[in-house]
C-alpha cells in the first residue's frame, strides 16, 4: 500500500479542489492507502494575506501593508512543499488546484515544481469576488508580482453550485478519475514481481549453457 500526500489551498480561491481531493483521500484509504493532507494556511499564501486584510480593512490601508509580502509566493511554496515530502516521506505527492477553463472534461496531470509532486488541476466555474475586494486583491497583485499569479484567480472563486450546473461538474466522478489515475501510477511505481520457480529454472539453464 502507498503512502500518498495531497497538499491542498495554495489558492485560497479554489475551494471545490479541497471538497474533491477528500472525496478521493476516503476513496484511496478504502483500499488501503496512507493518506496525508497538509494545507496551507491563509496567512502562508500571499492571497490569503491580502484577502484577510482586504476583508478588515480599506483599501489604502491594505495596500500600505502588503508591500513585504512577496517571498511568501513561489519560493515559500517549494520550501514547505519539499519540507512537508521531507517529514511525510510519501511513495506519491499531488497538489490539488482547479482551472477555469471549463472545456475540460478530464482531470489533467501537470508535472508539478517538484519531481516527486504532480498537480491535479479540476475544471470549475469562478464567480467574482465583491467589488471592494476585488479592488485590493489587484492592488495586491501588483505589490506581490509573480509568475504564479494571475488577475483571473485574484479576483475570482470557484463556485461549487456553479460548477455543477453549469458544467456538469459530478464531483464522485471526478474524484474516481483521480482515483484511477493514482492507482495507475502506483501500480507503474511498483516493483515488478519476481518471477515464478519455473522462469526462473529456465533462465538459469540458459545461463548455464552460456558459462559453458
Ligand atoms: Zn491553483
Amino acid at each position: 500500500m502507498a503512502r500518498i500526500l495531497f497538499i491542498q489551498n495554495l489558492h485560497p480561491t479554489e475551494a471545490n479542489a479541497i471538497r474533491i481531493s477528500r472525496m478521493a483521500a476516503e476513496m484511496l484509504q478504502k483500499q488501503g492507502h496512507e493518506i496525508f493532507i497538509k494545507k496551507f494556511k491563509p496567512e502562508e499564501t500571499a492571497y490569503g494575506i491580502v484577502y484577510r486584510l482586504g476583508m478588515m480593512e480599506e483599501i489604502p490601508d491594505v495596500v500600505a501593508k502588503i508591500g513585504d509580502i512577496r517571498d511568501t509566493t513561489s519560493a515559500g511554496y517549494k520550501q514547505r512543499v519539499l519540507r512537508w515530502i521531507e517529514e511525510i516521506k510519501p511513495d506519491l505527492a499531488f497538489d490539488f488546484h482547479c482551472t477555469p477553463d471549463n472545456r475540460l472534461s478530464k482531470v489533467v496531470f501537470v508535472e508539478g515544481a517538484h519531481p516527486e509532486m504532480k498537480i491535479i488541476d479540476i475544471p470549475a466555474v469562478y464567480k467574482k469576488l465583491p467589488e471592494k475586494l476585488q479592488g485590493i486583491m489587484v492592488s495586491g497583485i501588483y505589490r506581490c508580482r509573480d509568475s504564479d499569479l494571475h488577475t483571473q484567480y485574484w479576483t475570482r472563486t470557484t463556485d461549487w453550485q456553479a460548477s455543477k450546473k453549469i458544467i456538469g461538474l459530478n464531483p464522485k466522478r471526478i474524484a474516481g478519475q483521480i482515483v484511477q489515475r493514482i492507482d495507475r501510477m502506483i501500480r507503474a511505481s511498483a516493483p515488478s514481481p519476481l518471477p515464478q520457480a519455473s522462469v526462473l529454472r529456465k533462465i538459469m539453464v540458459r545461463r548455464a549453457k552460456i558459462i559453458k
